[in-house]
């Protein structure tokens, strides 16, 4: 059924990543699919002078831990190696889940719901933002 799954997680969250993970693994193993992690970061003043200095690799912390527990998450996931990756990417997370998603075709997005403790609302900004914008399935998990 499902080819392509998207997960994009707050890797700060760890509560929330887990849950919203373990669904996507299900579905990624009953359908063969390839699962891709992805983590938002805002665009950063380090960011955007290594860029204008004409040296992109020179990365910062913020993107440098990002991308080291990003892998830690990969390596944990019990799917064949191959079928997870994992990237990062800079801006507002709504958009730039959008655009991976249409890189990765993916046919399905699954996200977290809202951070635990916050009970004001059933779905948070950034989930209600992915799913309003989002060309093709979104899984919420809850
Ligand atoms: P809250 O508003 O309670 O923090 P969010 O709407 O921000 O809840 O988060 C819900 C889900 O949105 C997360 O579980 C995750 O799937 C996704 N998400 C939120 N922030 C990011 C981010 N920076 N990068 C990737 N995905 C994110």
């Amino acid at each position: 059924m499902y080819k392509s799954i998207l997960v994009p997680v707050d890797i700060l969250e760890e509560e929330l990543t887990g849950n919203a993970v373990k669904h996507a693994v299900y579905l990624a193993k009953l359908s063969d699919a390839k699962m891709r992690l992805l983590h938002v970061l805002p665009i950063s003043s380090a960011i955007i002078n290594s860029y204008a200095l004409g040296y992109p690799e020179l990365k910062d912390k913020a993107s440098v831990k990002a991308e080291e527990d990003l892998k830690k998450l990969a390596d944990s996931i019990d799917l064949p190696v191959g079928q997870v990756s994992y990237s990062i990417a800079f801006g507002s997370p709504r958009d730039e889940i959008a655009v991976v998603a249409s890189e990765v075709s993916a046919d399905l997005i699954v996200i977290g719901s809202r951070r635990p403790n916050i009970t004001t609302h059933l779905l948070g900004s950034n989930a209600s933002g992915i799913v309003r914008y989002a060309n093709t399935c979104v899984l919420v998990v809850r």
